[in-house]
């Protein structure tokens, strides 16, 4: 599944509760051209590449997607996304809105699900009280919250996030993909069902 949402949306924090409670989750680690801010390392937040590595990636098809975001590039390695999938885990990728409409065009099972707050002025809030982003990054991200803010309609589910209620929000993103793979299943279930149902007749 796709998770996308504003810059500052609280993504992130959402992702660490999530993980932290359930165990069938994994997390795609991206490769980003931008600069690690504090306390990120590499190989945990994101793989931090110079634009030369990342071309070569490119080059190499190491991307399930990639997009240039801002300033930068991110990207999805093929890699790590495979080896969790094959070992069972449910795989999320943490990545914005081009990004996450390529994936559902290749994947259309993909559940695309956009984490916003209740209002932009408390997104620019929440971009101000960071404290790690300048004036013009601020701005940025604002207005392309404004431009990503035409494709919402695209995604599966608008899940809000709401003030100091992070964790009531991580159950609901955790009980929207339990349901998202019960349809599955019972889709499943119905088609093989009827199937056989057809072949009996
Ligand atoms: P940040 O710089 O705040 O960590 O991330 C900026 C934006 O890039 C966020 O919306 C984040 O979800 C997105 N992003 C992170 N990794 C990827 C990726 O691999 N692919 C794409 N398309 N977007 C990504």
């Amino acid at each position: 599944m796709v998770v996308s949402g504003f810059s500052g949306a609280g993504k992130g924090t959402l992702m660490k509760l999530l993980l932290e409670k359930y165990g069938n989750y994994s997390l795609s680690i991206s490769a980003t051209t931008r600069n690690p801010r504090q306390g990120e390392r590499d190989g945990i937040e994101y793989f931090f590449k110079t634009p030369e590595e990342f071309r070569k990636m490119i080059q190499e098809d190491a991307f399930i997607e990639y997009a240039r975001y801002v300033d930068n590039y991110y990207g999805t390695p093929k890699d790590y996304v495979d080896r969790q999938l094959e070992a069972g885990k449910d795989v999320i990728l943490e990545i914005e809105m081009q990004g996450a409409l390529k994936v559902k065009e290749k994947m259309p099972e993909t559940l695309l699900i956009f984490v916003t707050p209740p209002t932009a002025e408390e997104l620019r809030r929440r971009l101000t009280s960071r404290g790690t982003e300048s004036e013009e990054i601020v701005a940025a991200r604002m207005a392309q919250a404004k431009e990503e803010s035409r494709f919402m309609d695209c995604y599966d589910y608008i899940l809000i996030n709401e003030r100091d209620r992070e964790k009531e929000c991580m159950e609901k993103l955790h009980r929207l993909i339990e349901s998202a793979h019960q349809e599955t299943a019972r889709n499943l279930d119905f088609i093989n069902d009827i199937k056989k149902q057809l072949n009996d007749i």
